[in-house]
């Protein structure tokens, strides 16, 4: 399987990122609770030297929710300011504003030595394509003022979102690129729907979601479509597809149709919730 992230993209996204971050005190990265390492992209953590860091394990109504407390203490014990949340419900979000004053203790101290009293924290949300950035932006500032979708670079002239007395958020998200050198790094995106369907086999990356649900969640695609468990990819998917009707003039099982209906139920939960890696291997 091959994938591309175009590099027209990538320079201009990481352009915007090494100017807006200098006028901030807090990065506030967001990873998808499904995938947490292979959402990230490990440059943020130079690109983020000297600031204070937090880590929001996104749609966290979408993974595991022992695995969601595994990956919090995870990065706990990394250093960071963890907080799960599902930011197109809300949940989790009562939590944001300590877990924010948490992570900038050391840099209100350090302005209340120098005699700077009141001067707000600048923030500023970041992370790879999809992984909520602008539904986060708006549910934390309570209306729709920031634009939802997946454009780099719509937004034109930075506006500071005043969150409460001590924070200011900016309102354009940082873009971070994902990182695609690592083939498993690059499934675990693709079945999330975090690359373009377009540009990978759809029938190839239904096959490879179901050898991994063989793997680690065996019994959970048969019982979902009523079908045998059967060890080749293909045959499940073809299974699936006469299961449910996904059929060509009528006769032929359409497997691409197949395809596509499971990694859709899949990206929306339809399946239960599920993690794609775990703490233990990282
Ligand atoms: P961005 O590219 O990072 O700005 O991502 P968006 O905010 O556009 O969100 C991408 C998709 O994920 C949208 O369809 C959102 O509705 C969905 N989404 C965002 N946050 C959550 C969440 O916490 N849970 C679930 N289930 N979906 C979410």
């Amino acid at each position: 399987m091959h994938f591309q992230w175009y590099p027209g993209h990538m320079t201009k996204a990481k352009r915007m990122m090494q100017e807006n971050i200098k006028l901030i005190d807090l990065v506030i990265e967001l990873v998808d609770a499904r995938v947490p390492i292979s959402s990230r992209n490990p440059d943020i953590d130079d690109l983020g030297r000297n600031k204070a860091r937090m880590i929001l394990l996104n749609k966290a109504d979408l993974a595991e929710e022992r695995w969601n407390d595994a990956w919090v203490d995870y990065f706990k014990e990394k250093g960071f300011s963890v907080v799960k949340v599902d930011s197109r419900k809300g949940s989790g979000m009562k939590n944001i504003h300590s877990v924010i004053q948490e992570a900038c203790r050391e840099k209100i101290e350090r302005d209340r030595r120098r005699g700077i009293l009141n001067r707000p924290v600048r923030a500023m949300v970041v992370g790879i394509p999809n992984v909520g950035k602008s539904t986060f932006i708006n549910s934390l500032a309570g209306k729709a003022c920031a634009k939802t979708g997946n454009k780099p670079g719509v937004t034109k002239g930075k506006q500071w979102i005043r969150l409460n007395r001590n924070v200011e958020l900016l309102d354009t998200p940082g873009i971070l690129w994902p990182k695609f050198e690592d083939q498993q790094v690059g499934l675990r995106l693709a079945f999330i729907g975090s690359i373009k369907d377009e540009i990978l086999n759809g029938e190839e990356l239904a096959a490879e979601f179901i050898l991994f649900m063989g793997k680690n969640y065996p019994g959970v695609l048969a019982e979902k479509y009523a079908i045998e468990e059967m060890e080749d990819p293909y045959a499940v998917l073809a299974e699936i597809a006469e299961s449910r009707h996904c059929l060509i003039r009528g006769n032929e099982l359409d497997t691409n149709k197949a395809a596509s209906l499971l990694l859709d139920d899949f990206r929306n939960g339809r399946i239960g919730r599920m993690t794609l890696e775990y703490p233990v291997q990282m």
